[in-house]
């Protein structure tokens, strides 16, 4: 039976305008970083990995803590991570790839073809990125530590990922199938619970109507039971069981 958590490794103040589709308020909003930990199955499973000291310091992040420590915290030696399914390619959720030195990282194509394509050089979508992390994508692969996917794929039973784009070209988000009923792992195909619940979507995107679509597969993913967790939002805390400072048991 698995077992998840939402591991909390950071957290930062940014304008609403930023998260919220034509939103006007410059009110600041609080955003969450997570990574996020299955157990319980054949082998441990991390949901993205989170980044490293140097965005922590140039993005202005408070209460930083490495990802791995957190990992560890929740009982997994970062080391013994031996799958990472990365949801998407921004810093946030990919540049701290190295924390996990035996890990293999699985990434949507459509993903890796956007980064490594033409629209890295505008400053639209560069924001976002570690170039250093993007270009190891190479080198991973040929360490044959990439598996690139296409679709929606079974990754264990009761473990599956979905490719939604929307918020980014490849974004995938992954359910986990839990005694309480089917979890869904957003990421950020919705920042906050406003985005879904009020389907607006983040300003942050590759294409708007898939965004909305994501919104609909979420629900359907969902169903009744509504074990939604957000990407980055604080009220996961509220909306799940907090078992320790940062570490939050979601099922
Ligand atoms: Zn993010």
């Amino acid at each position: 039976m698995y077992e998840v958590y939402a591991l909390k490794y950071g957290e930062r103040d940014t304008p609403a305008c930023q998260f919220f589709y034509r939103e006007t308020s410059h009110e600041p909003v609080t955003l969450h970083y997570f990574v996020w930990l299955v157990t319980g199955g054949p082998r441990p499973v991390l949901v993205d990995v989170g980044f490293r000291e140097d965005d922590a310091a140039q993005r202005h992040i408070r209460n930083y803590v490495p990802p791995s420590a957190m990992v560890e915290r929740a009982g997994v030696k970062p080391s013994d991570i031996p799958l990472v399914l990365v949801t998407h390619l921004h810093y946030d959720h990919w540049a701290g790839h190295s924390l996990f030195p035996s890990a293999e990282f699985w990434v949507q194509k459509d993903e890796v073809a956007f980064w490594t394509g033409p629209w890295g050089r505008y400053d639209a979508f560069r924001s976002a990125a570690n170039v250093g992390s993007l270009s190891s994508l190479v080198t991973l692969n040929y360490e044959r530590r990439i598996r690139i996917v296409d679709g929606d794929v079974e990754v264990m039973p009761g473990l599956r990922l979905y490719r939604v784009g929307g918020h980014t070209a490849g974004l995938q988000i992954v359910t986990v199938d839990t005694p309480r009923g089917r979890l869904v792992l957003t990421s950020d195909a919705s920042h906050f619970y406003r985005n879904i619940e009020r389907r607006q979507p983040v300003q942050i995107i590759t294409s708007l109507p898939d965004m909305l679509a994501a919104f609909e597969r979420i629900d359907e993913l969902a169903g009744r039971e509504r074990l939604v967790v957000t990407g980055h939002d604080p009220e996961v805390a509220e909306r799940f069981k907090v078992v320790e400072p940062g570490i939050i048991r979601l099922a």
